[in-house]
């Protein structure tokens, strides 16, 4: 194909290095990006007027940061890059974006998707009080706008962001409260045999652990979270259950929770992919190849958008992907070069597995949230009804149960409260979480702007 047309969704480290490759090999891909700059979540910039060095921003990633943002303005003019753009659709071998009161169809060749992650949530009572931030949110305020969700924080769930988060809030003067996880040490010592697979990630790990103690941070672990104590103007305080099975209460004026990520695999749905069940993170998945290709003929997949592997992970992802597309598109490829980041990509799956066990989603406290719960934000529909819609009309799996309850229905489609209502629906039948199926992507896949009038169309 002489000049083709190749779509990229993310300019985060998964698709700053495809579109790397791909410039490199002589090629200008249109690359889609909501942000208002390129860097994806790790790497996030701040506004242009905003002076803190990337030492302050990013710690211990300052050399990555820099290297990748260096990377993308290098290559900026050589592509068609569209910031502050929604990719919201895919059909029909078209992209459908949005920028501000615009809408447009982009053809593509071949489209390489990588969209990231977002936090993966377990709704609690109490959680929708003004104060309780996800652990994404309380890390992207203090990124890109250098504030805080408060001054007396608990960070609650479970995984590495858990910990990295509420390291941040104490170098940047907030000390947390407490950092509530319901993983238990012995979970997290099984893990350890995978987690070896990056001693340095491992060595950072415990050092950041560490120096939470050494900064007066509690530390728990194999907790209960129960509630989000306030009202509806603010949050007071975080009950739960300690490893003992003792109901205690911290103070606090806001919570900052998160179990692990979830892909943001919505687009891949749209593009007719196929997925499969992980039962290690008792997740639907995209199906791809040792090179990221998917079950569609010119459809790529990289990053945590297809796999949570972490930001190095996302990195040889990113490069998998395009030298796939490059090789099916008639390119020569260096098979040299490929093995060496296969056998670099098995390292980070290998270590992802070891953090899958360590941190697990803890599915049972899922299963068990209170009838009075709300589970789903957006159409305030509680755990409760979504029972009902299951036992009393019958719908043994999440699509059917989401049409009955409208769970998963509203601004977020499912984004949030997906993986909680799956785990509530498989409980509620008695039956394996798998039965339940995953809530399919919908168009759009992020709320549109009301009053979009002008539609362009290219190519
Ligand atoms: C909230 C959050 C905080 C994190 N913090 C850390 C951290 O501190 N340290 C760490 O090691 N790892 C962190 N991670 C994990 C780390 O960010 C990822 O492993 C890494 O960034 C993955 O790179 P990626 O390129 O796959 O995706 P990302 O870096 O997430 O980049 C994806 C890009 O796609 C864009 N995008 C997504 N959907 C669309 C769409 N529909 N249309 C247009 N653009 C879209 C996004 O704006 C984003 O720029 C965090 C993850 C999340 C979700």
């Amino acid at each position: 194909m002489a000049d083709p047309r190749i779509v990229i969704v993310g300019a985060g480290p998964a698709g700053t290095r495809a579109a790397e490759l791909l410039v490199a090999a002589g090629l200008r891909p249109v690359v889609i990006d909501e942000s208002p700059r390129s860097g994806g979540q790790i790497y996030r910039r701040p506004p242009p007027n905003f002076t803190r060095s990337h030492e302050q921003l990013y710690g211990t990633e300052a050399g990555r940061a820099r290297a990748i943002h260096a990377t993308f303005d290098a290559f900026a003019n050589k592509v068609d890059y569209r910031a502050e753009t929604l990719a919201w659709a895919v059909k029909d071998d078209r992209v459908f974006v949005q920028k501000a009161m615009t809408v447009e169809q982009i053809p593509y060749d071949a489209l390489l998707l990588a969209p990231g992650a977002t936090d993966r949530l377990i709704p609690l009572e109490g959680w929708t009080r003004p104060g309780c931030y996800s652990l994404g949110a309380a890390q992207i305020t203090l990124k890109a706008q250098g504030c805080a969700i408060g001054q007396e924080v608990v960070f609650v769930g479970t995984g590495p962001l858990l910990y990295l988060v509420a390291y941040q809030y104490m170098k940047a003067g907030i000390a947390p409260v407490a950092v509530l996880d319901t993983s238990s040490l012995a979970q997290q010592l099984r893990g350890l045999p995978l987690m070896v697979a990056r001693p340095e990630q491992l060595i950072k790990g415990a050092q950041i652990v560490s120096a939470l103690r050494q900064g007066g941070v509690r530390v728990l672990r194999g907790v209960r979270p129960l509630e989000v104590l306030g009202d509806d103007r603010s949050v007071t305080g975080m009950r739960f259950c300690d490893a003992a099975g003792h109901e205690q209460e911290l103070r606090c004026t806001a919570v900052g929770m998160g179990y692990h990520l979830r892909a943001e695999s919505q687009l891949a749905d749209l593009a007719g992919c196929s997925f499969e069940f992980h039962p290690t993170v008792r997740q639907w998945l995209p199906v791809i190849d040792e090179m990221g290709r998917s079950s569609i003929r010119n459809v790529y997949l990289a990053g945590d958008g297809v796999r949570i592997l972490g930001a190095d992970g996302a990195e040889v992802a990113g490069r998998l992907a395009a030298i796939a597309l490059l090789s099916d598109l008639g390119w020569p490829i260096d098979q040299a070069k490929v093995r060496s980041l296969q056998a670099e990509m098995r390292r980070h799956v290998r270590f992802a597995s070891g953090i899958a066990k360590a941190f697990p989603w803890p599915h049972e406290q899922v299963a068990a949230i209170p009838d009075r719960t709300l589970i789903c934000r957006c159409e305030a529909i509680t755990a409760g009804e979504l029972r009902a819609s299951v036992k009393d009309l019958f719908s043994p799996e999440v699509n059917r149960a989401k049409a009955f309850s409208r769970v998963g229905m509203g601004r977020c489609q499912g984004r949030f409260c997906g993986p909680a209502s799956q785990e509530v629906v498989a409980a509620a039948n008695g039956a394996p979480i798998q039965s339940a199926g995953r809530i399919r992507g919908q168009a759009p896949v992020k709320p549109l702007p009301i009053g979009i009038t002008e539609e362009t169309s290219r190519g």
